[in-house]
């Protein structure tokens, strides 16, 4: 979600006519777009602008973006008086507003409003990550408020995009030759419009597979979305991948942890057979659909009994990948109350055994790949020596190839020859689109 609020940042200051340079050193203007999902990214923001300051004796604006100057709002400026402005995340579109009060001399400009209603959630081709996927937000905020976590406060209640204009981006972005779009959202699956304009003629329980559905319709080679909230997880999506080749085999489902003590107090809302049995729908679907998954070790109470549990869940469910994150505590989450009482030491072994299990568990899982031919969309030059060009399965995969720069933006057939824990290898056998 960040890189996209970053896309669309840089999409306004270039139609401001501002320069985009990834070079600090030339830069007058210096943006953080900011994460506080756990408290290091944090950290991060105020050392780096302690380096700015500290490396350039030119004065360079700087402006912080993005979930830390929501939740810090003015008082950014009494913890850092060297920020000149600070932009919260619903109002990134005013940004050129922003840089133009700091150019005519106000200090300390602040803007922590809300979206313009006509928000344009569009991309220049310029600014985009890549020219051949592209990210389409469909629903922003959250209100599922689990007790660890900081983004209803950062990024604010659910609002779903009007379906019309999702089916009319990815219209847009087909015409341009995108190959693949990204649903994205904190939870896309508990996706809801005011209305049902532009769904009627989709089948699906939820407004949910129906926008998959429409999204599917429109053409375009291939369709990811993350993330999807287990309880909103139902099996009108697995019916919608298996029936729409464009909708990509791959589905990320953060579960937290295997014990249901923890995940009740985490208030997920679902216990871990609950979770059980959506994994056991995708792993038993018409289509072979990889799963992913976030990990949190070391929530406060949870014990050695909780820790195993979270690895028999793992073993379970057999994941294609995983993030794990060791708990951290956000100042104004209900959890901030809870006694944060797992020590550093239990919660730096409980990651390092987890991750090894999952190690294990993956490495299987992506031997299993070995001769078998998979669709690879070409992204980018490889930053291996050995292997020329990478891109990503429809199960999300990361493969690396020997190709001529030609197969860039090229879906093509990839014979696997070698394979690692995250990464897998092969040879070209022929191109696709
Ligand atoms: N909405 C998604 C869901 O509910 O599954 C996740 C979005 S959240 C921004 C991304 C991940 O960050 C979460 O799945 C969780 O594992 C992790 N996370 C969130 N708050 C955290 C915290 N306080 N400490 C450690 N990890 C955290
Ligand atoms: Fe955070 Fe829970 Fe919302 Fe995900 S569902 S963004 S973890 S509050």
């Amino acid at each position: 979600m960040n890189v996209s609020d970053s896309e669309r940042v840089a999409t306004v200051l270039e139609s401001e006519n501002f320069e985009m340079t990834p070079d600090e050193d030339s830069a007058d203007i210096v943006l953080f777009n900011t994460c506080s999902v756990r408290e290091k990214a944090e950290h991060k923001l105020y050392t780096r602008i302690g380096q700015i300051r500290k490396l350039y004796s030119k004065k360079k604006i700087v402006g912080v973006l993005g979930c830390v100057a929501q939740l810090e709002g003015e008082t950014l400026f009494d913890k850092n008086p060297s920020i000149d402005f600070v932009l919260g995340t619903k109002a990134v579109g005013r940004v050129s507003k922003a840089i133009e009060s700091v150019l005519e001399g106000r200090s300390k400009f602040l803007d922590v409003g809300e979206r313009e209603p006509d928000y344009d959630w569009s991309v220049a081709e310029t600014q985009k990550h890549s020219p051949y996927i592209s990210f389409v937000p469909i629903i922003e905020g959250c209100n599922k408020f689990c007790t660890y976590c900081i983004v209803p406060f950062s990024r604010g209640r659910e609002k779903s995009l009007p379906a019309p204009e999702i089916i009319r981006h990815v219209h847009k972005l087909h015409r341009q030759g995108v190959k693949e779009v990204h649903l994205i959202g904190q939870n896309v699956n508990s996706y809801r419009p005011k209305t049902s304009e532009g769904l009627e003629d989709f089948r699906g329980a939820t407004a949910f597979s129906k926008l998959l559905r429409a999204v599917a319709a429109t053409g375009i080679a291939r369709i990811k979305f993350t993330t999807s909230f287990p309880r909103d997880f139902h099996t009108d999506i697995i019916e919608a991948i298996n029936e729409n080749e464009n909708l990509c085999n791959w589905v990320h489902l953060p579960v937290q942890s295997g014990s249901n003590k923890i995940l009740r107090l985490m208030r997920r809302g679902h216990t871990i057979e609950n979770y059980f049995e959506r994994i056991d729908k995708i792993k038993t679907s018409d289509r072979k659909i990889s799963l992913t998954t976030d990990i949190i070790i070391g929530f406060p109470n949870e014990s050695e009994v909780d820790f195993q549990d979270s690895l028999k869940m793992v073993d379970y469910c057999q994941f294609d990948s995983c993030y794990i994150f060791k708990y951290s505590p956000r100042i104004g989450t209900p959890a901030y109350q809870f006694e944060d009482n797992v020590s550093v030491e239990e919660k730096k072994q409980r990651f390092i055994e987890l991750e090894e299990r999952q190690r294990l568990n993956q490495h299987r899982i992506f031997k299993s790949y070995l001769n078998k031919t998979v669709q690879v969309l070409v992204e980018k030059k490889s930053s291996q020596n050995n292997f020329d060009l990478s891109g990503r399965t429809s199960c999300h995969k990361v493969v690396q190839f020997k190709g001529s720069a030609a197969l860039l933006g090229k879906i093509v057939d990839i014979e696997i020859t070698e394979s690692k824990s995250n990464t897998l290898y092969g040879k070209v056998l022929n191109t696709f689109v």
